[in-house]
């Protein structure tokens, strides 16, 4: 089923690239209560992640800054995906699309849904850092705030 292979992988990048070429939740957020920014010298991609949290849940998220499409995109669904969820969600929801683009499972990005489109990065290692890089951005603004390098 070779052709039935290609389909999808043609659908996985396009998916990245409407998300690359308009993203969701590209704003930023003057009532954040966390805020992070992220930078990734290999590729020049940078993004400000912006956070709303309240009892626990994220009410908003939202990013702005330039990348090119795979963080963009990476960015674009993160926000989509976790916002109204809980912080313990996010977490969880973190650890399996890092195992998943990192190759430490096979099937890690078996029930992400539409981030599952990233798997395919894992082959790229290059490009492993500008899809993880909105997530590390968002973790530390939970945590720590300030700077992320993937350096
Ligand atoms: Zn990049």
């Amino acid at each position: 089923m070779m052709d039935g292979f290609g389909d999808l992988k043609d659908l996985y990048q396009q998916v990245i690239l409407d998300h690359g070429r308009n993203p969701r939740n590209f704003h930023d957020l003057p009532e954040a209560s966390n805020r992070a920014d992220g930078y990734n010298p290999l590729c020049g991609d940078q993004v400000t992640v912006f956070c709303l949290i309240e009892d626990g849940h994220i009410k908003d998220v939202c990013f702005t800054g330039k990348g090119c499409a795979i963080c963009t995109a990476s960015a674009s669904m993160m926000t989509q995906l976790l916002k109204k969820k809980s912080l313990e969600e996010a977490q969880t929801t973190f650890e399996r699309f890092h195992s998943m683009v990192t190759g430490d499972e096979a099937d890690a990005g078996s029930d992400l849904g539409k981030l599952s489109v990233f798997a395919g990065v894992r082959n790229y290692p290059m490009r492993v850092k500008c899809a993880t890089l909105p997530w590390h951005t968002l973790q530390s603004s939970l945590t720590e705030g300030g700077v992320v390098t993937t350096e």
